[in-house]
């Protein structure tokens, strides 16, 4: 019973264990994930956003210039011209990383041939236009395209990844809840197999328990006492100590029968081996050999000791009235005693033949007695 129990603890520590690696793998998995997703599309967003400043920088430069053509001026618009490049190259780079809609950022890409182009443009008039007022207009015109085009370019490259960031996300809560189910799905199947297992080592138990029971009093059957007694047999031996063996058999039980019926006799049994069991020790084992007839074993008892066990026992059971309404009468024993001395070497049929010797004696003697042999 005690195995059990530790058994079944050990199955539900498993199982807790498990659970909580589980659920920790799971959340980390769902949590990790959005946030993945989430910081690689922000950082192309606010590449974005960086790209879009560099427009409106190379509008302001360009204006100022124009107003008052400059070094300084001028030196602005080459920086921002700069940037613009190396801007575009990152753009480009993070476009073919990332799993966008292809044939969306497609015209996006021809929009950036065509800056890309513009640029050496846009930088020759820039160094000329300082000493050569005409060609102030045209680097207005060059610089205002590629506002333009920039600005277009940014701004549907901000759609883009707002869809995708959104499909995204819908792909990602998917996954979770699909995740989370898988884990449920798992774990319960894991739940159901255990409940299984435990179940049918309970049963196992309970099969085991049932061949070495007597089913009407409960008490270990005779299969059970012979295990104990060899196991006390060798014991005794190898610790030199003496053991006992008695027969108990119920005085005239055919007449309980007879007159009070079968399912009383019953009743009765029952409760002379709920009395036995009181009566003697923890380390005695007490047995229903069959009928009416019990065995008790006594470990490290010796022949006084066990014969002053079944006298009480014995006095006790005349002294007891039968679970019966309506009568006042009581049960007697004849009870045979065998005793192996310390270190005797014996064995259960020895001593059983001794001790059923000397119950036949008290039977024959008039009954109700102990009588010892060996
Ligand atoms: P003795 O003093 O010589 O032992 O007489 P007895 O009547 O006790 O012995 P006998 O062997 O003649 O009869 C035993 C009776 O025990 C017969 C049987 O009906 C009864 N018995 C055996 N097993 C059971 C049982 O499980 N339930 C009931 N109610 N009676 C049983
Ligand atoms: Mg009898
Ligand atoms: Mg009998």
């Amino acid at each position: 019973m005690r195995a059990l129990g530790t058994f079944r603890a050990a199955l539900i520590g498993c199982f807790l264990l498990l659970t909580a690696v589980v659920v920790t793998v799971t959340w980390l998995f769902v949590s990790n994930a959005g946030k993945h997703m989430g910081a690689d599309y922000t950082a192309f967003a606010s590449n974005l956003v960086r790209g879009q400043y560099e427009t409106a920088l190379l509008r302001r430069s360009t204006e100022a210039f124009l107003h008052h053509p400059n070094a300084f001026h001028q030196e602005r618009i080459l920086r921002t011209l700069d940037t613009i490049r190396s801007r575009e190259g990152t753009t480009r780079g993070n476009l073919e990383r990332r799993e966008l809609d292809q044939e969306r950022y497609e015209d996006i890409l021809a929009e950036f041939d065509h800056v890309h182009e513009l640029l050496p443009e846009l930088r020759q008039l820039t160094e000329e236009a300082l000493e050569d007022p005409a060609r102030r207009e045209e680097l207005e015109l060059v610089a205002m395209e590629v506002e333009d085009t920039l600005a277009f370019i940014y701004s549907q490259l901000h759609a883009l990844n707002h869809d995708a960031s959104g499909q995204h996300l819908q792909l990602t809560r998917w996954l979770s809840a699909a995740v989370i189910a898988l884990a449920a799905l798992v774990l319960s199947m894991i739940a159901g197999l255990l409940w299984t297992m435990d179940k049918v080592v309970r049963q196992r138990a309970a099969l085991t328990r049932l061949t070495v029971t007597d089913t009407l009093t409960d008490l270990p059957n005779r299969r059970a006492l012979l295990q104990r007694v060899d196991e006390a047999l060798a014991h005794a031996q190898r610790a030199r100590e003496p053991v006992s063996l008695a027969l108990i058999d119920i005085d005239y039980f055919k007449a309980v029968n007879d007159a009070h019926g079968h399912p009383a006799g019953d009743a009765v049994l029952r409760q002379f081996a709920g009395q036995l069991r009181n009566l003697v020790r923890r380390s005695d084992v007490v047995a229903r050999l069959g009928g009416e007839e019990f065995g008790l074993l006594m470990p490290d008892t010796d022949d006084r000791g066990a014969r002053e066990l079944c006298e009480r026992i014995r006095r006790r059971i005349e002294e007891t009235p039968l679970p019966l309404p309506g009568t006042s009468q009581s049960l007697t024993v004849s009870i045979g005693l065998a005793t192996a001395g310390p270190g005797e070497a014996t064995n259960f049929n020895t001593l059983y033949v001794l001790a059923d010797q000397a119950l036949y004696e008290g039977k024959h003697g008039g009954r109700n007695q102990v009588v010892t042999r060996g």
